[in-house]
C-alpha cells in the first residue's frame, strides 16, 4: 500500500487546521512539512513554529523536510513527540553521515533527499544508514510543479539496491503526484507519497 503525506505547503495558511483535519479525516498517514530557507531554495515557506503550532491538533506524525542549508544547526527546533522522520538534502550536507547521527541521536529516524539533477550513485555510501530516501521529483522551491519522469528511473534503481542489499530505508516521492501518476510510482517502488 501506498502510504500518503500530503505537504502542509498545499494547505490554505488561514485555514491550516481545518485542511490538516480534512487530510487526517481522508486518511493521510504522515503531514509533509516542507521547510524552505530561502537560500537551498529560492523561496520561505514557515519553521518549526507552525509545525509546533500542530502538536496536540492532529495525531498524524510529522514528516519533515528541510530544504535548509546548515541543518545540523536547526534540528532541535524540529523535534517534537510527532516527528517520525526529518529529512535533510545530500546538496545541503558536507557531513552528510554526521547529519545522519545527529539526527538519530534524537531519537528521530533520518532520511536523505537529492534534488532532479543528483544521481542516486551519490548515495551509495549513506544508504545503510538511513531510514528513508526522498526522490524529488520536481525542483525543491514551490508547491503545484510537473512530475520530472526521470525521478522514476531513481526510484527503481532505489529498490533494486534495497532489494539487492537487503536494506530497510523506505522510498519517498515528491512533487508533482497527482491521481493519474500514484499508480505508476507506486509500481515503480514508492512508499511513501507526498
Ligand atoms: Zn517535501
Amino acid at each position: 500500500m501506498l502510504k500518503l503525506a500530503p505537504s502542509i505547503l498545499s494547505a490554505d495558511f488561514a485555514c491550516l487546521l481545518s485542511d490538516i483535519q480534512k487530510i487526517e479525516r481522508g486518511g493521510a498517514d504522515y503531514i509533509h512539512v516542507d521547510v524552505m530557507d530561502g537560500h537551498f531554495v529560492p523561496n520561505i515557506s514557515f519553521g518549526a513554529p507552525v509545525m509546533k503550532a500542530l502538536n496536540d491538533r492532529t495525531k498524524l506524525p510529522y514528516d519533515v523536510h528541510l530544504m535548509i542549508e546548515n541543518p545540523d544547526q536547526y534540528l532541535d527546533s524540529f523535534v517534537t513527540p510527532q516527528t517520525a522522520f526529518i529529512t535533510v538534502h545530500r546538496e545541503a550536507c558536507v557531513h552528510l553521515h554526521r547529519t545522519i547521527q545527529n539526527i538519530h541521536a534524537k531519537g528521530i529516524k533520518a532520511g536523505v533527499a537529492i534534488n532532479p539533477a543528483t544521481p542516486v550513485s551519490s548515495l551509495e555510501c549513506i544508504l545503510e544508514d538511513v531510514d528513508l530516501v526522498l526522490v524529488m521529483s520536481v525542483n525543491p522551491g514551490f508547491g503545484g510543479q510537473k512530475f520530472i519522469p526521470s525521478a522514476l528511473e531513481k526510484v527503481k534503481t532505489l529498490a533494486e539496491i534495497k532489494r539487492a542489499k537487503g536494506l530497510s530505508f523506505a522510498i519517498e516521492i515528491d512533487g508533482g503526484i497527482t491521481l493519474d501518476n500514484a499508480k505508476t510510482v507506486m509500481d515503480a517502488g514508492v512508499e511513501i507519497a507526498v
